[in-house]
């Protein structure tokens, strides 16, 4: 068991990761129920894998359960389904001193937060993130939302939980697929500013994604103290010292536009290849060495995930990656703000990228 604080100015709360947490959730969770009861919302597949879980822990410790199931995807961060949650969080009379309860990825989390930030004014919530990607990046910082016509997260808030509570068994459950795209974000934080840690990823890496509870547990640790230490210097993105966070994601999300944000490129697999692109482009600046950019494409391969263009099944021009990058982007003359490398763990914001280079680089590195 690991307890990891995120000291906020505005409040701090804590993330605990404990192996069997959902089997013990009674003990953690019953504190949290006003009159008996805790509101539960999460998506249908999770209803089936992990509710049941939580549910019998719950009441063991004398809690009422009520589920709020809907259905799963990205498209659930929309307005209607957030009206339909906000709905029936009303009907279940939620008031303002009441917690709610996520369970489930990224978008039950994202979609969750922003409610209980607007519902009457805020109420509570607690993440109980069930996806590696969730429990290693999107449960922890706060940062809420839906998609709009526009473009992905573009409506949200800024809003903490008030806990977040992590079973890495949940995973036993997840798609392998699912399980090694959240991976990218875990090798991320290595890259980011510790390579310590990515060296362990390149040792034990993979017992994590053949289940061994021991490396899960340690790399979600390790993933969520990162990303709490950023979030705590920086909670609006207004440093840039969040700005990290978003290292392989300017290539990532260009790679993600290009295959229409489908399942041919989960978000974790762009950001694997992105991570790799931007290594590369770092060597080819001369920013790093090629043996630090043969390292990082190396162990994303030996991971299973994509690590250049044609492992992401991406066959667009480099011309046209880049407008892809643009995109809900601003641009100075010619230039991208675009996080680069000066060596493993020493990733930094390059304010003078051009953009004309990043073409030619994506079309020769094929
Ligand atoms: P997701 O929530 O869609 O979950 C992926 C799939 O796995 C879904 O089908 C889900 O039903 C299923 N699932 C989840 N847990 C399961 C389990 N334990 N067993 C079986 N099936 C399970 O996707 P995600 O990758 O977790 O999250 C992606 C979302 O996160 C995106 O919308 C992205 O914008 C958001 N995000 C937010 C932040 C943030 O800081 N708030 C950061 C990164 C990503
Ligand atoms: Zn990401």
């Amino acid at each position: 068991m690991a307890v990891v604080r995120v000291a906020l100015d505005t409040r701090s709360y804590d993330i605990v990761i404990e192996q069997g947490a959902l089997t013990r959730a009674g003990t953690y969770l019953a504190g949290y129920a006003r009159k008996g009861r805790l509101v539960v919302v999460t998506d249908a597949h999770v209803a089936k894998a992990q509710l049941p879980r939580l549910e019998a822990s719950l009441r063991a410790a004398n809690v009422a359960v009520e589920p709020v199931i809907l259905p799963p995807g990205e498209q659930t961060k929309s307005w209607r389904h957030l009206e339909e949650l906000l709905d029936a969080l009303l009907a279940l009379e939620i008031e303002r001193g009441d917690h709610v309860v996520a369970l489930g990825g990224g978008v039950i989390g994202d979609l969750v937060g922003f409610a209980a930030s607007i519902l009457k004014r805020g109420c509570h919530f607690i993440q109980v993130p069930t996806t590696l990607l969730a429990q290693v990046d999107s449960s922890v910082g706060g940062k809420t939302a839906i998609n709009a016509r526009a473009g992905k997260n573009l409506i949200g808030s800024f809003y903490q939980p008030a806990l977040v509570l992590i079973d890495p068994s949940t995973l036993d459950t997840l798609p392998v697929r699912e399980t090694r795209a959240g991976y990218a974000e875990v090798v991320k934080y290595g890259l980011i500013d510790d390579p310590d840690f990515f060296a362990w990823c390149e040792e034990e890496g993979h017992k994590l994604l053949a289940g061994d509870a021991g490396a899960r547990e340690y790399a979600i640790e390790r993933s969520v103290a990162a990303k709490a230490k950023i979030v705590g210097e920086d909670e609006r993105e207004t440093s840039g010292r969040r700005a990290l966070l978003n290292l392989g994601h300017t290539f990532g999300h260009a790679l993600e536009a290009d295959t229409g944000f489908s399942d041919t490129l989960l978000h974790g697999e762009g950001v694997a290849a992105g991570m790799a692109l931007a290594f590369r482009y770092s060597a080819r600046l001369g920013l790093c060495t090629g043996e630090d950019a043969d390292r990082v494409t190396a162990h994303l391969k030996a991971m299973g995930l994509p690590h250049d263009l044609a492992s992401a099944h991406v066959t667009a021009d480099g011309a046209t990656l880049v407008a892809h990058m643009l995109h809900d982007k601003k641009m100075a003359a010619g230039t991208l703000p675009f996080l680069l490398a000066r060596g493993i763990g020493r990733t930094f914001l390059s304010k003078d990228v051009v953009l004309d280079d990043v073409a030619a680089f994506l079309d020769e590195d094929r």
